[in-house]
């Protein structure tokens, strides 16, 4: 009889409880590998009419960029300020070019390449991650992408999933289906481009066992990474006013920790976490507060896994 193999005592992920990204990175290119936030001036056909013209419900009007990022400057001139600004790094740190504000696949190919290619082309860049709605990845584009995989090169499709649950989708104001999610990962995947799905826990309406479904539909789809964040109120969105006529209300800390301790536990132990929550500078974020103290909340996850024993893939089936 073959035993089923305890993730928890694989060993693997550099001592942590989950998988992580950045210890992944460290492991294969033996050495920090940081990711350029690139806004590449692209739209998104749930702001501009095609889908929708609000955007989701809780996306700022810089399309959920990084802060600083400006559309207007050249990419290169982007990275490099970028690079100057990040405080961890050494001679020898590499680089992902990641395109992140509004929808980085919302262009004819062509065009894609052209900015695709620029970043790249920068130095110490050893990778290319791209987010992007479900519903914008053509299979032309999808071509595109798997043109850059090659051996020593770090290629990611993040798609905006949030949620399995249509109804949850609807609240979020997306324009799409869970259906166009399963759909555009199952074309992504037999051309070879690593999937990350982004998820948000913490959505008004959903239960425990609402998010604990989501995690367990992810067990037939072939997504190699996960990228979380709770459900945070910013400055400027359709979110804040729900918030503020108290519609809504945001998961404490401590509901996050013991949440997204469960859904991990249920996610294939092969699975990456690309990131454990999301976070914003003080004077864009409206709630929850708690998010401003990122070093806390990480030290709290880890240590709620420990206190429960378990880890990524527990109840993994
Ligand atoms: S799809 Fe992305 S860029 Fe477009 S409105 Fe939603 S979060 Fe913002």
């Amino acid at each position: 009889m073959t035993q089923k193999r305890d993730p928890c005592k694989a060993g693997s992920w550099s001592g942590k409880p989950y998988h992580s990204f950045s210890d992944y990175l460290w492991n294969i290119y033996g050495c920090r590998v940081l990711k350029i936030p690139i806004n590449a001036n692209l739209s998104c056909p749930n702001r501009d009419g095609t889908v929708g013209a609000a955007g989701c419900i809780f996306c700022p009007e810089d399309g959920s960029a990084s802060p600083g990022m400006n559309g207007a400057t050249p990419i290169p001139e982007q990275m490099e300020t970028a690079k100057k600004n990040f405080r961890r790094t050494g001679a020898g740190t590499k680089y992902i070019a990641y395109f992140q504000a509004f929808t980085n696949t919302y262009a004819p190919p062509a065009r894609l390449k052209r900015l695709y290619d620029l970043a790249v082309a920068q130095d110490g860049v050893i990778g290319l991650m791209v987010g992007t709605r479900p519903d914008c990845l053509p299979d032309e584009t999808l071509d595109l992408l798997a043109s850059y995989r090659r051996p020593g090169f770090e290629l990611w499709l993040e798609i905006g999933m949030q949620t399995s649950h249509d109804k949850s989708l609807e609240f979020l104001r997306r324009g799409h289906a869970n259906g166009a999610t399963v759909d555009a990962i199952n074309r992504v995947a037999p051309r070879g481009i690593p999937v990350c799905v982004h998820l948000i826990l913490g959505i008004p309406g959903e239960s425990w066992d609402d998010m604990m479904a989501t995690a367990r539909s992810l067990v037939d789809l072939p997504v190699r990474g996960i990228k979380f964040h709770h459900l945070h109120v910013i400055r400027g969105t359709a979110l804040e006013e729900q918030y503020r006529t108290g519609l809504m209300r945001p998961l404490s800390q401590k509901e996050y920790v013991s949440v997204l301790c469960d859904f991990i536990e249920r996610v294939s132990p092969d699975i990456l976490i690309h990131r454990l929550m999301g976070d914003r500078e003080e004077h864009t974020l409206v709630a929850p507060l708690w998010s401003l103290h990122k070093g806390t909340v990480l030290r709290s996850i880890e240590d709620e896994f420990r206190k429960r024993g378990t880890c990524q893939g527990f109840l993994y089936q």
